[in-house]
C-alpha cells in the first residue's frame, strides 16, 4: 500500500470485519490506548459494526486530556505574566483551567503564541532576550524527543531565557494501572503506533506476560485498527498473550534508539499526576537535575499552584474506560466543544469530543 486511501478501502474493511466476527466465539473487551485511534473508531463506527464481537473501551492516551488541571493553571499563570512569552501547540489553548483558558489569557493581552515545534520556541527566546520564553511540553513518548532536543539545544546555545513547563506521561505505567484496577474488564490492548515508533515494544512484553493480555501495536487508519483488533481477538481465542506488531510500516521492536537516548539524557522517570486519575508512580518524565535551569516550575516557583478537578467532569472515569462519554451527565448539556468543562471535550484526540462530533450519543449507537 502506498496511498492513504488504501488504508480506508471499504471492501478490505468489510472483509476484516467479517474475519473478526468469524474469529470471535464470545464478546471480547479491548482497549485502544490512543485518542487518535479512538477518533478513527468512533468516526468510522468500528465499535458499532463490531459490537457483537468486541467491546471497544477508550483508553487514557490523549495527552491533552490527561494533563492535570493544576498544570493548566500553572500554564495560565505563566501566560498572564508580562515578562513571559508563553508558547504551546495549538491544542492546549482551549483546554479549560480553573477560571479560563489560554485563548482568554491571550485575549486579555497575554503573550501566548502557537508554535509548530519546540525548537521554534528556542528561536523565539533568542530573538527576545528581554523576555522569558516558556514552552508547554505536554505529551506521551511521541513528543518527548523533540522537547528533549529543544532543551538540549537551548543549553548548547546558552539560551538562558528559555524553559519548559513539563507534563510528559508514558504509556506502560498507565496500562499497568488499568490492569491493576479491581474493576478492570480489559482483556487486550491496541498499543499506539506512534509511541512505539519511538520506544519500540519491548517494554510491553513483561506486561503482556504478567497480566496475560495480548498487546497489538496498531496504526491509526481504519484498516490498521481493524487488523489490530483481529490480531488481538485471534490471540485471545487461541489463549495467547503476546506483543504483536500490526504497524509494520513504522514500528521496529527496538524503536528509535537515538531518540530514546536523547530523551533519557534530558529527562528522568518521575511520578506524574493524570487528570481525574491521580498520581501514577513512575508514569512521567521530568527534567534531569543538570537541566534544572530550564524547568519552568522551578524557575517561576509554581509549586504553590494547586487545583481540584471539577466534580461535574467525569474525565477520570472516561479516561479509564469506566464510562462512555455519553454516560457523563454533563455530556452535550453543560459540556460541549463550544463550552467545555473538561479537556476530553476539547482535544482533537479526546473521547468526549469524538462522541460529540460524530454523533455517537447513546449506548446502542456506540456499541457499548
Ligand atoms: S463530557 Fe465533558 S464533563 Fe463529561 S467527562 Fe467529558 S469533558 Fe468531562
Amino acid at each position: 500500500m502506498k496511498y492513504l486511501a488504501e488504508y480506508r478501502d471499504p471492501t478490505l474493511a468489510r472483509a476484516l470485519v467479517d474475519r473478526i466476527r468469524r474469529t470471535a466465539t464470545r464478546r471480547w473487551t479491548l482497549m485502544e490506548v490512543c485518542g487518535g485511534q479512538t477518533h478513527t473508531i468512533v468516526k468510522q463506527g468500528i465499535n458499532e459494526v463490531l459490537s457483537e464481537a468486541v467491546e471497544m473501551i477508550h483508553g487514557p492516551g490523549c495527552p491533552v486530556c490527561v494533563t492535570p488541571l493544576e498544570q493548566i493553571d500553572r500554564a495560565l499563570h505563566l501566560a498572564a505574566r508580562p515578562d513571559v512569552i508563553f508558547t504551546s501547540f495549538g491544542d492546549m489553548l482551549r483546554v479549560p483551567g480553573s477560571e479560563c483558558d489560554l485563548f482568554q489569557v491571550k485575549s486579555r493581552g497575554g503573550n501566548v503564541r502557537i508554535v509548530y515545534s519546540p525548537l521554534d520556541a528556542v528561536e523565539l527566546a533568542r530573538q527576545n532576550p528581554d523576555r522569558e520564553v516558556v514552552f508547554f511540553a505536554v505529551g506521551f513518548e511521541t513528543t518527548a524527543p523533540a522537547n528533549a532536543m529543544a532543551v538540549w539545544r537551548a543549553r548548547e546555545l546558552g539560551v538562558e531565557n528559555f524553559s519548559v513547563l513539563v507534563s510528559h506521561v508514558t504509556v506502560p505505567p498507565a496500562i499497568e494501572a488499568i490492569l491493576e484496577a479491581p474493576d478492570n474488564r480489559v482483556r487486550g490492548f491496541l498499543a499506539a503506533g506512534h509511541v512505539c515508533t519511538v520506544m519500540g515494544w519491548t517494554e510491553y512484553e513483561p506486561l503482556a506476560q504478567r497480566y496475560r493480555v495480548p498487546i497489538v501495536v496498531t496504526g491509526f487508519e481504519p484498516l490498521d485498527i481493524l487488523e489490530g483488533i483481529w490480531m488481538a481477538v485471534q490471540q485471545l481465542e487461541e489463549g495467547r498473550h503476546e506483543v504483536e506488531n500490526q504497524y509494520v510500516r513504522s514500528v521496529r521492536r527496538d524503536g528509535n534508539r537515538p531518540a530514546q537516548e536523547l530523551v533519557s539524557r534530558v529527562f528522568q522517570v518521575v511520578d506524574r499526576g493524570w487528570r481525574g486519575i491521580g498520581v501514577i508512580p513512575r508514569s512521567g518524565l521530568g527534567l534531569r537535575e543538570e537541566f534544572r535551569a530550564f524547568d519552568a516550575e522551578r524557575k517561576f516557583e509554581l509549586d504553590a499552584i494547586r487545583a481540584d478537578e471539577p466534580a461535574e467532569c467525569l474525565a477520570g472515569d472516561v479516561l479509564r474506560g469506566r464510562i462512555k462519554p455519553f454516560q457523563c451527565p454533563a455530556f452535550g448539556e453543560s459540556c460541549t466543544p463550544e463550552s467545555p468543562l473538561g479537556a476530553p471535550m476539547v482535544s482533537s484526540e479526546g473521547a468526549c469530543a469524538a462522541y460529540f462530533r460524530f454523533g455517537r450519543l447513546s449506548r446502542a449507537a456506540a456499541g457499548g
